[in-house]
């Protein structure tokens, strides 16, 4: 009973309405979860099929009581992807969804521990004299993510792509792991994205079509790229050396944004990179992984 209570505060039901006049045949095959079992910091990607034509959407999107799952449609099948947080406890959960003829469909996943190492928050000598130490790094970060926060609550609900997702570099090696703790005494953040190993002006290519949201020198982030996906989907692009993009403007999958460097909080050049989901931070490669996996695009 505890779980579905902490379910209900992070997640919240949401609502799918059929319309009351068809006898719609409704069915559990209806909607279905990517996986019965999510990891920390990892996707569900829920798909609902069957003939929408019988289901009356309210919006462009389906009618969604909680504002952290967004459903968009795409080839003719509706699709929300739930984010879980590093932070979500681990366990049984159980979404419902609600009819407008009072059917309730109950479907549960589990969520799956995963184990994040707690690395040292390393500062250089350089970085020091910038002012760079553990500690403003955290306070800074802090006030960083309230501006970011804003841009994320803004975003569009409709999506803007419909391909698969590109990898923002050539060449994929991670040298920061996703969720891992940094800390130094008793000051610590959490690494919401990984590091990507790229020598000092590498391109980096937008992951899907977007919105450019920011493009800003920001402290300890360095310059960076904040692309609006739609659906509540944005990527972030750390520690730029040049942007070749503008705010506002539209970019297209696979076109290059800037140039890798070594800006911000940065102890060598390397791309970090971030993926946020309904304005949860997520393991971006395995973002990826599951949602082109997941759309069949
Ligand atoms: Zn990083």
């Amino acid at each position: 009973m505890k779980k579905y209570l902490v379910f209900i505060l992070i997640f919240s039901p949401f609502f799918l309405f059929a319309s009351e006049k068809e006898n719609f045949n409704l069915s559990y095959e209806l909607i279905n979860f990517s996986s019965s079992t999510v990891s920390q910091g990892e996707v569900l990607v829920i798909k609902v099929e069957g003939d929408l034509k019988k289901i009356t959407l309210q919006s462009k999107s389906l009618k969604i009581k909680a504002q952290n799952l967004n459903f968009f449609k795409l080839k003719d099948k509706f699709f929300a992807i739930l984010g879980v947080s590093v932070k979500n406890k681990p366990g049984k959960y159980e979404l419902n969804f609600y009819f407008k003829n009072g059917k309730v469909i109950k479907k549960s996943f589990e969520i799956i521990e995963k184990e994040f190492p707690v690395t040292e928050l390393k500062v250089t000598p350089a970085l020091e004299k910038k002012g760079i130490v553990p500690s403003t790094i955290v306070k800074t970060i802090f006030y960083v993510n309230l501006a970011i926060k804003e841009v994320i609550e803004n975003g569009s609900r409709n999506i803007f792509f419909d391909y698969k997702f590109f990898y923002p570099l050539e060449k994929i090696e991670v040298v920061g792991a996703f969720g891992n703790i940094r800390k130094n005494n008793n000051v610590g953040a959490r690494h919401l994205g990984v590091d990507l190993k790229a020598d000092m002006g590498t391109n980096i290519y937008a992951i899907n079509n977007g919105i450019v949201r920011m493009v800003e020198d920001l402290p300890i982030y360095g310059k960076t790229v904040i692309i609006d996906h739609g659906g509540r989907i944005f990527s972030f692009y750390l520690h730029l050396e040049e942007f070749y993009v503008k705010e506002g403007q539209f970019i297209e999958r696979g076109k290059i944004i800037g140039k890798t460097g070594n800006t911000g909080y940065s102890l060598a050049p390397h791309l970090h990179f971030s993926v946020n989901v309904n304005g949860v931070s997520v393991d971006p490669l395995k973002f990826i992984e599951t949602i082109n996996k997941e759309i069949n695009f």
